[in-house]
């Protein structure tokens, strides 16, 4: 039997409610759109927030979900907090939203969180009708090539970047021609570029964040304010559970 989207994700939070039905889930309970943003969300705040709400309304998304990493590749882990709680935070930040979840996927495979392998999951669990929109900044997409198996990933959804205040849009193209495909094609009216397998990347505009996790650490390690540059909920758990201070100054 096939298995269902989300329960072969190995939990969405928020994606399923109520008593499970007998027999197997019917087709149109899955997503046919779906936004999948990947990350390390050390912590999620309003850049990642706002840019998921605005792409998952704007492009009609039946579900839209936030992928933190359980090891990202690129990142020193001696500055990561843990999956766990990067993911409790995730959970905090979407709460019940209708279509903003959060997704596990990547908590369940042993290694490092290679974005390839989730899409190849995700494709397999949905089937090739499914249309996958993988969703990134800017700062993102032009280091693309520092990425495992990247050439497939055109292969395997479409591509949304996200604008970044600090980047030049200017050069998605340039990377897509010369390290991904020199068959890359233009769209029409800037919004982006066909690959020739048919899939796309869209240089999306959202509203322009200038806020970075980087940045909400050290201010909580400085003891400064993070206020309004993600969600209460989040803010207070950080402040709870002591998070991004330094062991020596919490005695620990
Ligand atoms: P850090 O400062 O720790 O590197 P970050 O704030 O860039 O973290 P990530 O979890 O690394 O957050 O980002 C996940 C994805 O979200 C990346 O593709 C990144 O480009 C994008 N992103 C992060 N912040 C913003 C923002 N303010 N606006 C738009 N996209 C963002």
């Amino acid at each position: 039997m096939a298995r269902s989207g989300p329960e072969a994700l190995g939990g969405v939070s928020g994606a399923v409610q109520g008593a499970s039905a007998p027999g197997p889930r019917p087709k149109k309970a899955r997503p046919k759109r779906l936004g999948l943003f990947g990350g390390t969300f050390n912590p999620i705040h309003y850049g990642h927030l706002r840019s998921g709400e605005e792409v998952a309304e704007g492009l009609g998304l039946d579900a839209l979900w936030f992928i933190p990493a359980a090891v990202p590749p690129h990142k020193a882990p001696a500055d990561l907090t843990p999956f766990p709680v990067r993911l409790a935070m995730a959970k905090l930040a979407v709460g019940r939203h209708p279509r903003l979840k959060v997704s596990d996927i990547e908590g369940r495979r042993p290694g490092k969180s290679y974005s390839v392998e989730t899409l190849r999951q995700v494709r397999r669990d949905f089937g090739p009708a499914a249309e996958l929109f993988f969703i990134l900044g800017l700062d993102a997409i032009l280091e693309i090539q520092t990425w495992k198996d990247f050439r497939e990933l055109f292969t395997l959804c479409h591509f949304v970047v996200l604008d970044r205040p600090g980047f030049d849009r200017e050069q998605v193209g340039e990377v897509l021609h010369r390290e991904v495909h020199p068959g890359f094609q233009e769209m029409p009216g800037g919004q982006g570029f066909q690959h020739p397998s048919g899939t796309r990347v869209y240089c999306w505009e959202t509203t322009l964040l200038d806020i970075s996790a980087t940045r909400i650490r050290t201010l909580v390690r400085e003891g400064r304010s993070v206020r309004f540059l993600l969600p209460e909920g989040v803010r207070r758990f950080i402040l709870k559970q002591r998070l991004y201070i330094p062991r020596s100054a919490t005695g620990g």
